[in-house]
């Protein structure tokens, strides 16, 4: 399996790259095969999605958690995050724990915040050194080049530039846009 020498994996980019898309393609697999513990998880502040992958075809069912300490619990050998960016950065020490016992982590994440700086729990799984990091792009809602890296959130056609958390859920008040660098509008 290509993941037997992985440890942790991570998925990142802008919305719509399909960071998701990748994630399940590990795991469609396992679904076919006795005998590994594998688990997909997803964060319980994700109101969007009832499946990780439902907008895909690709339909793989998740569990919703509050915390990665309840991965940690699961003893899963291969554990798939989705959303990972929506996890507290506090919850690293749970991920380091999961890799101390080597287990295998694949996560899937926003790369930046609205403000297109890395995210805090983003920044400290980097820092633990992951074994492979997939950069994902989409295609920019302004120019039309594949080169989204950011997520541009809108109100009103306007760009919001402060004032909002880091980690904004996808509630229908505002607009989420992937762009590319230089249409990106920064503070
Ligand atoms: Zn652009």
């Amino acid at each position: 399996m290509e993941l037997l020498n992985e440890d942790l994996v991570m998925v990142l980019g802008s919305m719509c790259a399909g960071k998701s898309f990748e994630l399940a393609s590990y795991f469609a697999p396992l679904k076919l095969v006795n005998g590994v513990g594998w688990g997909l998880y997803q964060s319980a502040r994700n109101t969007r999605d009832m499946n990780v992958w439902s907008r895909n075809g690709v339909e793989l069912e998740a569990k919703k958690i509050e915390s990665l300490e309840e991965v940690l619990k699961d003893g899963v050998a291969i554990a798939g995050i989705d959303e990972f960016h929506m996890f507290p950065e506090s919850d690293i020490v749970y991920l380091k724990k999961i890799l101390a016992l080597k287990r295998q982590v694949i996560v899937s994440g926003l790369l930046t915040d609205y403000q297109g700086k890395m995210i805090g729990v983003v920044r400290a799984a980097m820092e633990l050194g992951p074994s492979r990091v997939i950069m994902k792009r989409a295609v920019c809602s302004k120019c039309g080049s594949w080169s989204a890296t950011y997520t541009q959130i809108e109100k009103d056609g306007v760009p919001i530039l402060s004032g909002l958390p880091s980690v904004v859920p996808e509630d229908g008040r505002y607009r989420f846009l992937p762009v590319c660098p230089s249409c990106f509008i920064k503070k």
